[in-house]
């Protein structure tokens, strides 16, 4: 597993840092974007500036939603774990992803039965999926297969034992697996640093991981790729079981001055 403590360590104080600089540039696009869309109705429909300020719209929007990426891997808002249904869920990320992906690419998924509720923020999970899709996709130009797999998995003492980070228990686990061109060791070694990127400038962040690897971490659990050149990448994702009868308001009580009576 490329994933440390120090990683974790490291992408905690880039969160703040980027979170910092990206509110800043959100505002600044803000007032470009304002700008820009004040002068464009002013211009005749057939002046040839037209375009240019249309090429400067959509730059401007580019980064506005580049700085939207940036504000979520820092995340300034509190996670929101709640028991959830992954099995429930995962129909309609299929669908999405059938329809976000392509033709060219076959997604499928494997649930298995009676599985445990997984304490995590569901919009997190999704948006987790979503990035695993999208890196997946990027690794399979000329199409292939996409599998996301929902299993109970159990982390014996032995497999902590191996991995520092990992606490024993019930996890849920999800895998997504794609039949891309998979990564060389040193590419795999890096993948949850923020910022590291093999894909060209404008399409690739290097943010994706980082903040898969975030939210798991900040969940409770337990992330990790395999990836062999040519054949293919697994990022598998293992999330806390929710214990019956703990819901989120157990987790976040409410302080006793604030009860009525
Ligand atoms: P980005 O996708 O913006 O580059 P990520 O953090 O999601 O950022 O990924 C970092 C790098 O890890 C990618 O640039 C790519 O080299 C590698 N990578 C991630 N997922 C895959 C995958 N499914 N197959 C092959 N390489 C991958």
């Amino acid at each position: 597993s490329a994933a440390t403590a120090r990683d974790a360590q490291r992408m905690q104080a880039m969160g703040q840092l980027t979170g910092g600089i990206a509110h800043d540039f959100n505002n600044l696009l803000a007032v470009i974007l304002g700008n820009l869309e004040l002068i464009r109705p002013k211009l005749d429909p057939g002046s040839p500036l037209l375009v240019r300020i249309d090429r400067a719209i959509w730059g401007a929007r580019r980064g506005a939603a580049l700085t939207q990426q940036l504000l979520a891997f820092a995340r300034k808002q509190p996670l929101a774990p709640a028991p959830i249904n992954v099995s429930a869920l995962l129909p309609d990320m299929a669908n999405l992803l059938r329809r976000t992906l392509g033709a060219h690419i076959e997604v499928r998924v494997v649930d298995a039965a009676g599985l445990w509720p997984a304490m995590a923020d569901a919009t997190q999970v999704e948006s987790a999926l979503l990035n695993l899709a999208l890196n997946a996709r990027d690794a399979m130009p000329e199409g292939g297969r996409l599998t996301i797999e929902a299993a109970n998995k159990v982390l014996d003492a032995d497999y902590a034992a191996r991995h520092a980070e990992v606490t024993p228990g019930d996890y849920v686990m999800l895998a997504v697996s794609d039949t891309g061109c998979g990564m060389p060791p040193e590419v795999l070694a890096r993948v949850f640093e923020p910022f590291f990127t093999t894909k060209e400038p404008g399409k690739g962040t290097g943010l994706g991981l980082a903040m898969v690897f975030g939210f798991v971490k900040q969940s409770g659990g337990h992330v990790k790729v395999y990836s062999e050149p040519g054949e293919g990448t697994t990022v598998r994702i293992y999330l806390p079981r929710a214990i019956a009868g703990l819901t989120a308001g157990a987790l976040h009580p409410v302080a006793p001055a604030a009860l009525p009576g």
